[in-house]
Formats: structure tokens, C-alpha cells, sequence
């Protein structure tokens, strides 16, 4: 089938001939069909290209989101901020306990507030703490903590009836563990052996020097397994429970002693702080 065309004649606006185009005639009458099909075309590219990119981006964004929403749990900071208080309320416990003993050296300038503080630098803070713990640490290993022995208690520091008269009060400068002629007694801190053999009335004698200028002793033991410049941990095996020098029976006679007198051993048995 033939397409009928309708011949156009080209004229400028000063009325010259520029010539004669054929177009197909059925394009020339439905030109604003062929318009709007074309317009809908692109408009269609359009959304379709939007619709893409922003299903890209999108998916993208979430990606992301969710990246920055695991950092944000790992790194919870108000859990950190609980955690950090928690540890902050021990130091102050434990610091207290030294400092009523007249022990604590641990710079404490931050510790002991309240919930309110700032977390600007979370990696700061841990290593506060840790610094904070290091020099706790190394306070405690001298402190003589805990007992020397396991034995009852059978008289405590302070004054007491005198037990070999009866009569008139004396004052008890130690703790007596009773025990067993053997049992195993061991140091209560970190320290260097001072004095290991017969001292009067103490009979066999253990005295340790630990490094915040506390000493203990250990009184009326069976036998000594330490000697004097001897380097000993807390905890370690320094001789056994006897019946030497001034006894009522086998037991052990301990003390703390400071630059300022006899301490309270009791005081030392455990980190309550009353
Ligand atoms: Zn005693």
C-alpha cells in the first residue's frame, strides 16, 4: 500500500521559498497523537530510572543505618557509664578500708561520684581505671589481709583478764588462732623476713616487714621455715603453730604493728569496712 504524503512548502518570514518537504499525511493531521506518545515515552524512561536510583540509595541508606547501629551497640555507652561507676564505687570501698587503716597512697581525684559524669573519651576512662586498679594492686599485695592461720579466734586484741593470774586486766597486743602443735602458718602479706628466732616471752618468732612500713608477728611457733632477708609472698608457708615462750596451750600469737604501735588484727581479717 502506497503512503499518502502531502507536500509542505517551506516559507521564511520575508516570504522566500525554501523548498518542499513530503510528510506522510497521516502524521501531519494527528501530529498531537504522535506528541503525547512521545512525551509519555520519556516521562515513562523518567520514573523508571527514578524509581532505580532510589531503590539503589535506598537499600544503600540501610546498609548503613544498620552499620552504624551495630558501632553504636558495641559501644554502649550507657552501659559503659554503669560499668564504670560500678568500678568506681569499689575503689571507693576499698580505698576507704585502706584509708581508715592509715594505708591508702592511690591518688583517688576523680573517684567516688556520682552518675552524672561525662564520657568524652570511653578509652580514656577505661585507662584510668586500669591505672587506678595497677596501684591498688600493688597497696593491697603489702596490706596484711586475712589470717595467718584458719584456727578460732581464742582471745582478741585489747584488754582482757590476765590469764596466767586471773587477777587485774592486761592488754592483749595481738590475736591468738588456737590450733593444733604443727599447724601450717602463713604470711599475710608481701614482705622481707626481719627477725626469725627466739624473742622472750613470744618464744619462736616470725617478724615481716612489708613495704608500707607495717610489720607482723608471728609468736610462739614449733618451728621456723623462713630466715631473716628472706623474701616472702602473701600467703606463703612461714612456719608452723607451737607452744614456745609464755603459753597457756599450743596457739598462735599475731600481731600488726605500725610506726605508731599495735593495730588491731581483726581490723585486717576482712575488706568489710564497718
Ligand atoms: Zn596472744
Amino acid at each position: 500500500m502506497r503512503i499518502h504524503k502531502t507536500s509542505v512548502l517551506l516559507v521564511n518570514t520575508h516570504g522566500e521559498n525554501q523548498g518542499v518537504v513530503q510528510v506522510p499525511t497521516q502524521v501531519l493531521r494527528g501530529w498531537k497523537k504522535y506528541l503525547l506518545f512521545l512525551v509519555s515515552i520519556i516521562v515513562c524512561l523518567i520514573c523508571v530510572t527514578g524509581v532505580l536510583i532510589h531503590h539503589l540509595t535506598s537499600e544503600h541508606y540501610r546498609e548503613e543505618l544498620a552499620q552504624a547501629n551495630n558501632v553504636k551497640n558495641a559501644i554502649n555507652v550507657a552501659r559503659a557509664k554503669q560499668s564504670f561507676q560500678s568500678i568506681d564505687e569499689s575503689i571507693y570501698r576499698i580505698n576507704s578500708f585502706l584509708q581508715e587503716r592509715g594505708l591508702a597512697e592511690i591518688r583517688m581525684d576523680n573517684v567516688g561520684g556520682g552518675p552524672d559524669f561525662e564520657i568524652i573519651d570511653i578509652n580514656g576512662v577505661a585507662e584510668f581505671y586500669v591505672q587506678q586498679l595497677n596501684e591498688m594492686e600493688r597497696t593491697i599485695e603489702f596490706v596484711p589481709l586475712g589470717v595467718p592461720h584458719d584456727g578460732e579466734i581464742s582471745s582478741s586484741f585489747g584488754y582482757r583478764r590476765n590469764p596466767f593470774s586471773r587477777r587485774g586486766a592486761q592488754f592483749h597486743t595481738g590475736v591468738d588462732f588456737r590450733g593444733v602443735t604443727g599447724d601450717t602458718i602463713r604470711s599475710t602479706a608481701a614482705g622481707v623476713v626481719e627477725l626469725a628466732e627466739w624473742k622472750g616471752l613470744y618464744g619462736r618468732t616470725v617478724i615481716i616487714k612489708h613495704e608500707n612500713d607495717l610489720r607482723t608477728l608471728y609468736g610462739h611457733l614449733s618451728s621456723i621455715d623462713v630466715a631473716v632477708g628472706q623474701e616472702v609472698r602473701a600467703g606463703e608457708f612461714i612456719g608452723r603453730l607451737g607452744n614456745t615462750g609464755r603459753t597457756t596451750g599450743p596457739h598462735l600469737h599475731y600481731e600488726i604493728i605500725s610506726s605508731d604501735g599495735r593495730l588491731n588484727p581483726a581490723d585486717y581479717f576482712s575488706l568489710d569496712i564497718d
